[in-house]
């Protein structure tokens, strides 16, 4: 039985990723695109900005590893963010200062509004803690975006996601217990260890 993408469940979750900076980030802004993916969100938006090397690194893993993903770069995220409330939306905003995940993930869970997932860079301005209707903090230390999305994201799914099965997949791992064993779906065999991954 394949294990269906936990959003299907949850209603739509979309990523939101502020503040990235080309000369530094593209490494950590693609690893917060594929923890995204991996962990059970159906859209990522880098805001305010393109950086096409990343964006074509995310779909680059979607085309081999599958998955139905919403990409979208260059959007001003203020109105990004708006236009997700006016349309009914919920804006969650990590952040160290916020409230602790596991007194607000119930709630989150439990409502059936699309919800917004924004994770910064640098400083967020001001306007995502006020816009937000949560704002919350993977423990009240500092760390990192993608730390803060695979948690937030895995409390948010109870685990569920780590299980789900790629629509689309070109390439799967048949876990082992030493080794590398990936099987083409395409070519009905097994390859090799690919691209270095
Ligand atoms: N001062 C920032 C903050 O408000 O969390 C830390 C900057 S950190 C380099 C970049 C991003 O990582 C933040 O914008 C936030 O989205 C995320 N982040 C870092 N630590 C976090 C935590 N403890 N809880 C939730 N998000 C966190």
């Amino acid at each position: 039985m394949p294990h269906r993408h936990p959003a299907e469940r949850y209603g739509r979750v979309y990523v939101l990723r502020l503040g990235h900076r080309p000369e530094r980030d593209k490494r950590i802004t693609t690893h917060v695109g594929l923890v995204a993916r991996a962990f059970g969100a159906n859209g990522f938006v880098l805001a305010d900005i393109c950086d096409e090397h990343v964006m074509a690194s995310i779909r680059g893993v979607l085309e081999r590893w599958g998955g139905r993903m919403h990409l979208e770069c260059g959007v001003p995220g203020k109105r990004y963010v708006r236009d997700w409330k006016r349309s009914g939306g919920e804006v969650i905003h990590l952040t160290m200062y916020g409230l602790h995940v596991d007194d607000v993930i119930g709630v989150i869970r439990e409502s059936p509004r699309p919800k917004l997932i924004v994770v910064g860079a640098e400083k967020v301005p001001w306007f995502y803690y006020e816009e937000a209707d949560y704002n919350v903090a993977i423990g009240n230390q500092p760390h990192s975006e993608v730390a803060a999305l695979a948690v937030f994201l895995d409390r948010l799914y109870m685990g569920e996601e780590l299980r789900m099965e790629f629509p689309g997949a070109r390439l799967r791992i048949v876990p082992s217990p030493r080794g590398k064993r990936v099987v083409s779906l395409e070519r009905g065999e097994e390859v090799g260890e690919v691209d270095g991954e």
